[in-house]
């Protein structure tokens, strides 16, 4: 039987466990965040029939929700498209129908975020029903969400998990049939900012390739121009989005390396600098990918060799 895999996010299990997460919520998150992991987890444990330790895996409650098949567990917009307002009447009508079997039912709606503002002020009017249906909209956005509906919903806020945690979860999984080596559970735990979802997507496809060469740059900053050289030259062949996310990897990177070698702060913050004048240049749209990973190399090469 599957268990209801809910990683950290110790206030939204607690507040499920007491019944008291509240009739309209907001889970709001990135993309990986665990957001349907713990909307599942939430709406097994309100609708569990035990005493405690909810949701407790083992009553008839539990074990439909565990399979998808619970009858008053809605998910709506499984797919995350933007909902219509035609799909917001069709959940106020499925609202108005009584549960099957549990006090009452709940709804959990995908991509909330997504929705025009007409979409919105028809939820809006679903949440302002006196139902006892609990709502709960997953976001990644919630500031998307208008003020009026936020204001109806106690807004959770996903953790990021710690590596630790991460690499437990992943211990002894197998993407493509092939178990991922101690070392590389480690570096997809410590490198996914405490989103299991990247975790899991950088060991099932390989670390993306921005990723992967800032990390590169990042550990060759300080070695041999040559290396730094190399790794612009790669870095020099990527599409413009992706030279974009490179220097978001950098930056993120630059700041761990900052706090763990104070001594070469300095250095690190001109290079995050420049990588930041780096990223308007590229959104101003008035430099190639060439120029920009050129002058990067000039610089960490030879310009600030001597700091690094
Ligand atoms: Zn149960």
């Amino acid at each position: 039987m599957k268990r209801f895999d809910l990683l950290g996010n110790r206030h939204i299990k607690e507040a499920a466990q007491a019944h008291a997460l509240g009739s309209a919520v907001i889970f709001d998150g990135a993309t990986g965040s665990g957001k349907k992991a713990a909307a599942a987890y939430a709406a097994a444990a309100l609708l569990c029939r035990a005493d405690s330790g909810r949701p407790c895996g083992i009553c008839p409650s539990c074990i439909q929700a565990a399979a998808g098949s619970h009858p008053d567990i809605v998910f709506f917009n499984e797919n995350g498209d933007n909902i219509k307002v035609k799909d917001i009447r069709e959940l106020r009508m499925q609202s108005f129908v009584a549960p099957s079997q549990s006090p009452f039912k709940v709804f959990i709606i995908n991509r909330a975020d997504l929705m025009n503002q007409e979409s919105q002020n028809a939820l809006l009017k679903v949440l302002e029903e006196p139902l006892s249906s609990v709502f709960i909209l997953l976001a990644e956005n919630a500031a998307a969400l208008l003020q009026t509906v936020r204001s109806r919903c106690r807004i959770y806020t996903m953790e990021p998990i710690s590596p630790y945690e991460v690499s437990a979860f992943i211990s002894g999984m197998t993407f493509e049939g092939k178990a991922p080596s101690s070392a590389e559970i480690a570096a997809a735990a410590e490198n996914c900012g405490g989103n299991i979802g990247r975790a899991l997507l950088s060991l099932e496809k390989g670390v993306p390739k921005p990723a992967k060469l800032a990390s590169q740059f990042t550990a060759s900053l300080g070695g041999s121009p040559l290396s730094i050289m190399e790794v612009c030259l790669a870095a020099s062949a990527l599409t413009r989005n992706e030279y974009g996310d490179f220097c978001s990897e950098v930056t993120a990177a630059l700041i761990k390396a900052s706090l763990a070698r104070p001594e070469k702060a300095r250095a690190y913050s001109a290079v995050y600098d420049y990588i930041q004048q780096q990223r308007d240049k590229l959104t101003d749209n008035n430099a190639s990918v060439f120029a920009l990973s050129s002058q990067l190399a000039a610089l960490c090469g030879t310009t600030l060799q001597e700091l690094l």
